[in-house]
């Protein structure tokens, strides 16, 4: 690939400035590190989206091992246990850490955490801000941190695009900077390279996920030939607030956690009736509770009038001003709600130390597949993951990759505006691989996306897109069985056994070109 210019990274080249990408550049301090991203860090990415907060056992009575057992009951039997262990251990110190870089959890009187409780969680043990603004504020806390670290360099306004290999090894990232006739391309080149690139929300239409969350990063890893995990297991918040926007705003799981409950246009509720814990049931019960009320024609809301009333706009910030964007006052009326895509369990398969099958390529946050979530995560474990693996990788890095003396200052980077990705690869992903799937549409999605990618005309961008989407279809109709988020209607039972789905993007176009699925077994490990 043709570069403008090289410039070389005296230490770790982060790529993407979320809660993991900011997090492991502090941790790595004072070893140097290049953070780039394509906006403003602090601001960018879901985590400065995130409402909820982060879950650790801190509070009095709890312990990491009843969070274990909550991540694991949430998991549907797909979490690996000893990293379940790792996260829940590890997540008072991390608490700990971002404390003491300035986040403003809220306190009670005493001064002790406020803790709130969110679904499927056995005790209250998430850590806040402001009620809902808990994304926001650490986001800002730590972007201030990195920014004022003299070791961490942050450039805004860069678009990766490809990895470069060197000797098989990852060496750097190909990013673009600039626009139109201006645009340029660059190559950061460094000893360590850590992927911090979020999710894939915005591969589908109706997401809560910020355009930035299209799975570049797991596509640019699966393209240079990364093992890629469970990339099936894709959850749907089941209540972004249906106002018609795009990417649709959250009600976070605290309000029901708070006492919110499920009604239709009758007033009827119908989560008791489903499952025991009702309104707190798993992501995935809840989501597919409220997809089948929508596909038999109800209209389905979230009713915070009991619950929380008057007290709405303090205690819930940023709904309240999601709900009166659309005319909607949550303290006297009930919300519109549907389910959207949210959070990716699958991704770039890591290590307890978040290395990728690939020599010199570490993976943090979101586009990570530690095997915590296995195919459901408990809601808030997944900036507590970003957390704990971006201490791990900061750790590892520093223990085995040598800093250099020299290296050379980043070009002044431009404003850009990210397209969206392309409305029938959304359209699709939405329609045949979102809460209820079937062979037959998962097949049709696979000859969209191939046919899609061959039109791509060799646009790394698009193909970066595209090849996570066909690793999410390939990886769904290779898993013949229902489990945590993936429901197949024509496999509704999930098997006695878990295996973990691992593929490459190989493998993923053996299965989009031929009908091998149907022949051979799962690849894999129990
Ligand atoms: C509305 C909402 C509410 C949520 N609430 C909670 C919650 O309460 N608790 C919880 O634990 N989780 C929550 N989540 C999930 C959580 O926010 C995310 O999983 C987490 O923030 C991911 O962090 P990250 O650093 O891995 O990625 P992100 O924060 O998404 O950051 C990704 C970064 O990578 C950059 N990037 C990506 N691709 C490229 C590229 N090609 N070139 C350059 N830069 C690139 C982006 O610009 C961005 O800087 C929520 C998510 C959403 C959307």
């Amino acid at each position: 690939m043709r570069t403008d210019n090289v410039i070389e990274c005296k230490g770790a080249l982060i790529l993407g400035a979320g809660l993991a990408g900011l997090f492991t550049a502090l941790k790595l301090t004072p070893y140097p590190a290049t953070v780039i991203a394509g906006a403003r860090p602090g601001h960018s990415g879901s985590s400065a989206w995130a409402q909820g907060g982060i879950a650790a056992a801190v509070g009095e009575g709890d312990r990491w091992q009843a969070h274990a057992r909550d991540t694991i009951a949430a998991g549907a039997g797909a979490c690996d246990p000893g990293i379940v262990e790792i996260v829940t251990r590890e997540a008072a110190a991390r608490i700990e850490d971002l404390i003491a870089y300035g986040a403003p959890f809220d306190r009670k009187p005493d001064g002790s955490l406020a803790l709130g409780r969110e679904a499927a969680h056995s005790a209250a043990r998430i850590v806040h801000v402001t009620g809902d603004r808990a994304g926001a504020e650490v986001s800002r806390v730590l972007a201030e941190r990195a920014l004022a670290a003299p070791s961490i360099a942050l450039c805004e306004g860069f678009h990766a695009i490809e990895l470069a290999l060197e000797n098989g090894r990852v060496a750097g990232v190909f990013a673009r900077y600039g626009s139109g006739t201006d645009a340029r391309l660059v190559l950061f080149r460094a000893g360590a390279v850590i992927f911090a690139t979020g999710g894939i929300g915005a591969l589908y239409a109706v997401t809560t996920n910020p355009l930035e969350s299209r799975g570049e990063g797991l596509g640019m890893a699966a393209r240079a030939g990364a093992a890629i995990v469970d990339a099936e297991f894709v959850q749907f918040h089941p209540t972004a607030i249906a106002v018609g926007r795009d990417p649709a705003p959250l009600a976070t799981e605290a309000l029901r956690g708070e006492g919110a409950v499920l009604i239709d246009e009758t007033g009827r509720r119908f989560m008791p009736a489903v499952h025991q814990d009702a309104e707190l049931a798993p992501r995935d019960v809840v989501a597919r509770a409220i997809h089948r009320e929508i596909a038999q024609g109800h209209r389905v809301f979230l009713d915070c009038r009991e619950a929380i009333g008057a007290g709405f706009s303090r205690k819930f910030p940023t709904v309240y001003a999601a709900c009166m964007s659309g005319a909607i006052d949550p303290a006297t009326q009930p919300i519109p709600v549907a389910p959207a895509a949210h959070y990716h369990m699958g991704g770039i398969a890591t290590d307890a130390n978040g290395r990728s099958s690939l020599e010199g390529l570490w993976a943090v946050g979101e586009c990570a597949s530690t095997g915590l979530h296995g195919a459901n995560r408990l809601a808030s474990n997944s900036l507590l993951e970003a957390l704990v693996f971006g201490a791990r990788v900061a750790d590892d890095i520093r223990g085995t990759v040598a800093a250099r003396l020299q290296g050379s200052t980043p070009p002044a980077p431009q404003r850009f505006a990210l397209a969206p990705p392309p409305k029938l690869l959304r359209e699709v992903m939405t329609r045949y691989l979102g809460l209820e799937r079937d062979d037959a549409g998962m097949r049709a999605a696979l000859s969209t996306i191939t046919a899609m990618e061959r039109a791509a005309n060799g646009e790394p961008s698009l193909l970066n897109m595209t090849a996570a989407a066909k690793l999410v279809a390939a990886a769904a109709l290779a898993r013949r069985e229902s489990r945590g988020a993936h429901f197949r209607n024509d496999y509704p039972q999930p098997e006695n056994t878990f295996k973990r789905n691992i593929q490459t993007l190989a493998d993923a176009n053996r299965i989009a070109s031929s009908d091998l699925v149907s022949r051979e077994p799962l690849r894999g490990q129990s």
